[in-house]
């Protein structure tokens, strides 16, 4: 028996006048969600409690079963094995962005005018530095963005950020966030590290070439999040899951590769509300195959609801939909559980993450069904799982995979 996990990034929601008074999901033509949910469980996720807002890094670890409140040290280690640096258990991970610093030290570009090619060789540039005997590695991702680890002894993660997140001011200083010698002495790296780097990207001749053709050079990085790598639990080990990750977002691709997921890199996947959903879930189709866990990630949802548009959710919502006919069981050729929730809510009323419950709803093939015959917020509220928390729901899903998780004898 097969898993596959759906999550749709900030799938719950409010309802909404213009959709009759009903939620985008429960507006939604949904023919193939309401199959699942007709043929298995139902209910209400709280993915990390009952009134608490969950971010999307802290909802993941909760939905694979990893306690955020043990385990959570930041966004920064995730964002950085997303990237695909290798994040080892007491680094120091940092969300970094290359931009454009002038020759007044002023931040004119925050994003290097969002820069799409070079960053990679840039990186390179600064590749195997080390300062007080503290290893520096910086990856480029796509655009701007990159990730910096520092790794050795006596760092710290209270640290400040020198991002001042406005155009026109100069950058801000690292600056100990309390007293400890290791706050300091992370603090002395980082300026040290950002004004060699400055030296290095500015005679650096992708940047030189920039400049003479108009455009602004990538000559200073903006460093933010500071995160001490945590030692989270391997998943594959602790559910005895051959597991993979079918997503296109950094963070989700991070969190994965933190807990031991084989990362699916493939050229169909991407993020956003552009993404190719037929692709993603012909690739997650195909690892079926190989993996006994699935996760598919999907972002779109979130973007349309921060952006307040819920038609546009809605309609997403619906491509999302016409693409799941792969895996009901009068389609996929084994027996597959298949679980679909939300990582959180995200009312396009609020335009951010809410502590809403969010709908799961958990099919397999011989699942105690009960009465809900849609899948929504509101329809939920009457399946047989009732109200859960996110750190569960793996549980419960591996009693329908028949992979005991007993307690007593
Ligand atoms: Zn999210």
């Amino acid at each position: 028996m097969k898993l596959l996990f759906i999550v749709m990034d900030g799938l719950g929601d409010r309802p909404i006048k213009e959709l009759d008074d009903k939620t985008p999901l429960e507006y939604a033509h949904t023919p193939n969600m309401d199959k699942f949910a007709s043929m298995g469980m139902n209910g209400l996720l709280h993915v990390i409690s009952p009134g608490v807002t969950p971010g999307s890094d802290t909802a993941h670890l909760a939905l694979f079963g990893v306690d955020p409140y043990k385990y959570y040290t930041g966004r920064g280690p995730f964002e950085a094995a997303g990237i695909g640096l290798e994040v080892k258990p007491g680094d120091i991970a940092f969300r970094t962005n290359f931009a454009t610093i002038n020759s007044e030290d002023i931040i004119t570009d925050r994003r290097a005018g969002r820069i799409k090619k070079g960053t990679k060789e840039l990186a390179k540039l600064l590749e195997k530095m080390e300062i007080d005997g503290v290893k520096i590695l910086l990856k480029a991702g796509t655009e701007h963005r990159a990730a910096l680890i520092l790794r050795g002894d006596g760092l710290s993660d209270k640290i400040s950020e020198n991002d001042p997140h406005v155009e026109g001011k100069g950058p801000l200083e690292f600056k100990p966030l309390d007293d400890s010698p290791e706050a300091q002495k992370t603090a002395r790296i980082l300026t040290s590290f950002v004004m060699k780097a400055k030296t290095l990207l500015s005679n650096a001749e992708l940047n030189i070439s920039r400049e003479s053709q108009g455009l602004p050079p990538a000559n200073y990085l903006l460093i933010r999040g500071a995160g001490k790598a945590p030692k989270v639990p391997n998943f594959e080990e602790e559910y005895g899951l051959e597991s993979a990750c079918v997503a296109g977002g950094g963070l989700y691709k991070g969190i994965g590769r933190m807990l031991g997921m084989k990362i699916i890199e493939d050229q169909r996947l991407t993020g956003g509300t552009t993404t190719d959903l037929s692709a993603k879930f012909d690739v997650a189709l195909e690892t079926l195959e190989k993996f006994d866990f699935v996760f598919t990630h999907v972002k779109g949802t979130d973007n349309f609801s921060h952006d307040g548009n819920p038609v546009e959710k809605m309609k997403f919502i619906e491509k999302i939909d016409e693409e799941l006919y792969r895996f009901l069981p009068e389609n996929f050729k084994n027996d597959l559980v298949v679980m679909i929730t939300g990582d959180h809510s995200t009312p396009c009323s609020f335009k951010d993450h809410s502590a809403d419950p969010v709908p799961v709803v958990i099919y397999s093939p011989d699942c105690r069904v009960d009465k809900v015959e849609k899948f929504g917020e509101s329809y939920a509220t009457d399946g047989n799982l009732g109200h859960l928390l996110g750190k569960h729901l793996m549980g419960i899903v591996l009693n329908e995979l028949r992979l005991v998780h007993k307690f007593g004898a």
